[in-house]
C-alpha cells in the first residue's frame, strides 16, 4: 500500500522514527488524540491512522476534542468530519472559556492556564475511554521555540518532552511529531482536505509578544542559514551536561582527578625509597587536597 503523495511518505518516516526513538506506541495500545481542530492535531490523527494501518503493532485511536464552551466554535463539523472518515471520536463540552475569564487577571495571557485546564479534562477522559496514552499535536517549531522562549525569558535551558508520565503518573503523554515541521503539519491537513477550526476564543491569533518574536527570530535565521532549526532540534538530543553551568548536574565536589600523580622522588621528605605515588584530589575551586 504506498503512500498518497510524498509529503504524506516524508511525514509517516518522521512520525515512525520518533515512536520508534521514543518507544511511544507499544502493541495494544489504545492512542488518544487531542483533537482540537487546528492543523496540527487533524495531521497527527490522519498521521497516526495511516501508520497503524500498516505497523506492525497493533493499536488502536480514539480522537477527543475538548469545546471549551465558546458560541462559535464549530466542533460539529469537528464530529461529521471524524465521522465520515471513520474515526473513533468524542466531543466534550466543557466551560473552560468562562473559567478563564473568571480566573485571570485582565491583560493576562490565558494560553498556559487554558492548556493545563484542557490538559485536565484530557486525563479524565484518557481513563473513561480506557486509553493507554495521549498523543499531542506538538511538532518541531513548537520544542525550538519553547526551547528559545525558556533560554530567553524563563532562565531555564529546557524545552518540552517527546514522552512523558504525568506527575500523578496515570498517563503516558506522546507528541509523535517532535520531527515534523508546522509547514508539513500545515500542507498535510490541507493536503488531507481537513478543515482547520479555530478555536474561537478572543486570544486566539494572539500569540504573546515574546513567542511572535521568538518565531521570527526563527524564520529569519532559517532564511539566512538554511538548516538552523533542524540543528537546533539536533542540539536538544546532544546535551553536553559538564558543559553547563548546573550545579546539579555536576556537583562541584565531586569534581576530582581520577589520575594518580607520580610525585618527584628528589624531593626531601619523601619515602625513603624514593618513589612516592600519592592520590592528588583537585578541587574545582583551585584549592588542592592531598
Ligand atoms: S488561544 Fe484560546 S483556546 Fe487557544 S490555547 Fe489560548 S486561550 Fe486556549
Amino acid at each position: 500500500m504506498g503512500y498518497r503523495s510524498d509529503l504524506e511518505a516524508r511525514l509517516a518516516k518522521k512520525t515512525t522514527k520518533a515512536i520508534v526513538d521514543y518507544q511511544m506506541i507499544d502493541d495494544g495500545d489504545r492512542v488518544m488524540v487531542g483533537l482540537s481542530g487546528g492543523k496540527d492535531s487533524w495531521a497527527l490523527l490522519q498521521m497516526l491512522d495511516v501508520l497503524r494501518k500498516r505497523a506492525p503493532v497493533k493499536f488502536s485511536l480514539v480522537a477527543v476534542n475538548v469545546d471549551s464552551g465558546y458560541k462559535e466554535y464549530k466542533h460539529g463539523l469537528i464530529a461529521q468530519t471524524c465521522e465520515s472518515r471513520g474515526w473513533e471520536h468524542r466531543i466534550e463540552h466543557t466551560g473552560i472559556g468562562e473559567a478563564i475569564e473568571d480566573i485571570l487577571d485582565d491583560g493576562a495571557t490565558p494560553c498556559s492556564l487554558c492548556a493545563r485546564l484542557r490538559r485536565g479534562v484530557l486525563y479524565r477522559i484518557a481513563k473513561e475511554a480506557g486509553a493507554t496514552k495521549i498523543a499531542l499535536g506538538h511538532h518541531a517549531d513548537d520544542f525550538i521555540e519553547t526551547l528559545l522562549l525558556n533560554l530567553f525569558f524563563a532562565g531555564a535551558l529546557k524545552a518540552m518532552p517527546a514522552k512523558l508520565v504525568s506527575d500523578d503518573g496515570e498517563h503516558v503523554v506522546i507528541r509523535p511529531f517532535v520531527y515534523v515541521g508546522e509547514d508539513e503539519a500545515r500542507a498535510y491537513t490541507k493536503e488531507c482536505e481537513l478543515p482547520i477550526i479555530g478555536c474561537c476564543c478572543p486570544a486566539c491569533g494572539d500569540l504573546s509578544l515574546q513567542r511572535q518574536r521568538t518565531k521570527r527570530l526563527l524564520m529569519e535565521m532559517e532564511r539566512e542559514h538554511p538548516g538552523v532549526k533542524n540543528s537546533m532540534l539536533k542540539a536538544l538530543s546532544n546535551v553536553a551536561p559538564r558543559h553547563l553551568l548546573d550545579t546539579r548536574l555536576n556537583p562541584p565536589g565531586d569534581l576530582r582527578t581520577t589520575v594518580r600523580l607520580r610525585a618527584d622522588p628528589t624531593n626531601e621528605g619523601e619515602n625513603r625509597a624514593g618513589r612516592v605515588e600519592r592520590h592528588h584530589h583537585i578541587k574545582v575551586a583551585g584549592s588542592v587536597r592531598l
